[in-house]
């Protein structure tokens, strides 16, 4: 019997892993890095030989606490380590140290933002964001044999929590781009997905009232280790439909009552979600207290020297921009998408600078290079001051809006300040009526039919008008004020 549902509702929490962008790892000195040669970033603590002791990065902790107290989180005074056993190869110490039942930070939230451009927003409940280590690498390349890269074992990892709050695949969206923005905002973590530092982990049910009136849950799937953006929403996506699928086919028994939770990969290459097993509870982790290191005592000092260093996040910065740069919503998220770019902007306006001017530079060429090269606009390598330079050079009409999207060009490239790139090419805009006057003769002279159709008026004036001003800028390379031009030619045309 196939049972038909009145309603679904999809619930959706996610737990984010995020690799700290230390130097060292969380427990030893070794180098936290990703991409050299395998095993060459070890000693004695990270692969786990015994006798060892492990000695906590402060650093890391700082990281992580900066990350928890910008998801508005509280900061609990005391907080300790647990060993949680762990038997793979990626790992030969057999366990991890992690956090149980006093974690780092917790009780938060993430504003996220929803329907661009209406600038709605949704926030999402953060249960928790401890610290703990990160595994290696098994490799799976070789026909007989896996070998293990234990480069990346003992980097620190934050563990972000989410409640289940998540109802559409807008919102675990939205989240999960925006806990992006914010690590890589505080400087936290790389985020870079192709690298790792990133991790998605959905818990996905849904909560379905059958058109008899009664309501059940289907069983809570967590699938494991989604490493980009795609396969996270193609996982999610997939469940939703699946599970209805199953739930449909047998009402009453694929309910979270008679199943319990359940882990399943993502089979990329097929697009499905394969049963893996049984999700594991806390007692099978065996979690203890770690005998080796101390309980971390955060005090009041601490945390807010910690909190000092946040500064303005991305939500309000694009609020600001919106109100006191008048920009607009696209505008203003498009320039907070990374800490630097906004820095760019408003150092820029510090200095002098027309914001309307600099944001018009910064979202056309500045956009353009930084997709051309995949990065942020910031990164493109504009100078404050050269920014601030070509935005006032652009008020004052030394130069003209073509221009000044080569001179951005050329100064990036070239690291000489515009005035002097703008003098050197020739594109600074000619000022000089008596030159101008020459140009508008000369276009005069060489275009009978043109000067007939404006003087003659109608249809085809404004075209016939348009089109020698066209002759005089070409005769001027660009360079001439389009004002003075239009003006000179009114003259001569006799209006
Ligand atoms: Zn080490």
């Amino acid at each position: 019997m196939n049972a038909t549902a009145a309603n679904v509702l999809p619930v959706v929490g996610l737990e984010i892993h995020v690799e700290l962008a230390t130097q060292t790892k969380m427990f030893c000195r070794c180098r936290n890095r990703f991409g050299d040669p395998p095993n060459t970033n070890v000693c004695p603590v990270c692969i786990g030989m015994p006798g060892v002791l492990p000695v906590m990065n402060r650093k890391a902790v700082d990281l992580a606490m900066k990350v928890g107290l910008a998801l508005n989180c509280t900061v609990p005074p005391l907080t300790k380590w647990d060993r949680k056993s762990y038997y793979y190869p990626d790992l030969p110490k057999n366990y991890q140290i992690s956090q149980y039942d006093l974690p780092l930070t917790v009780n938060g939230y993430l504003e996220i933002p929803l329907a661009e451009g209406a600038a709605k927003s949704k926030k999402v409940r953060i249960r928790r964001a401890h610290l703990e280590e990160d595994a290696g690498k098994s490799i799976h390349d070789h026909p007989h044999h896996t070998s293990v890269d234990l480069n990346r074992a003992g980097v620190p990892l934050l563990e972000i929590v989410s409640e289940p709050d998540m109802n559409t695949m807008e919102e675990v969206m939205a989240y999960a781009r925006s806990m992006q923005r914010l690590v890589r905002w505080l400087g936290a973590s790389e985020a870079n997905m192709q690298m790792g530092h990133m991790r998605f982990e959905p818990n996905i049910n849904l909560h379905i009232t059958a058109q008899d009136g009664r309501t059940v849950q289907t069983p809570i799937v967590e699938v494991k280790n989604l490493n980009s953006f795609r396969a996270m929403e193609r996982t999610v996506a997939y469940e939703i439909q699946r599970q209805l699928e199953a739930w449909r086919a047998d009402p009453d028994g694929y309910t979270m009552d008679k199943l319990g939770k359940q882990n399943r990969g993502f089979d990329d290459a097929r697009g499905v979600t394969v049963f893996q097993r049984e999700k594991e509870e806390a007692h099978d982790y065996r979690y203890f207290p770690e005998p080796d290191l101390v309980p971390v005592e955060v005090d009041q000092a601490w945390q807010a020297a910690t909190r000092a260093t946040i500064g303005e996040l991305p939500l309000a910065r694009r609020a600001r921009y919106m109100a006191e740069y008048g920009l607009t919503f696209k505008e203003a998220d498009a320039l907070t998408q990374d800490a630097p770019t906004g820095e760019l902007l408003d150092s820029a306006v510090a200095a002098g600078a027309e914001a309307r001017r600099c944001v018009n530079l910064l979202l056309s060429r500045g956009a353009a290079l930084a997709n051309e090269r995949d990065c942020t606009i910031a990164e493109v390598g504009i100078t404050v001051e050269a920014l601030a330079e070509l935005a006032k050079m652009l008020s004052d009409g030394r130069i003209n809006a073509t221009a000044a999207a080569k001179v951005f060009d050329l100064t990036v490239q070239t690291h000489q300040s515009p005035s002097a790139i703008a003098q050197e090419q020739g594109l600074l805009t000619v000022r000089d009526t008596s030159a101008i006057e020459q140009w508008v003769e000369a276009a005069i002279a060489t275009n009978p039919q043109a000067v007939a159709d404006v003087k003659e008026g109608g249809k085809k004036q404004k075209k016939a008008f348009g089109f020698l001003m066209g002759q005089v800028m070409q005769m001027s390379g660009g360079a001439a004020a389009p004002a003075d031009v239009q003006r000179l030619l009114q003259q001569k045309l006799g209006g």
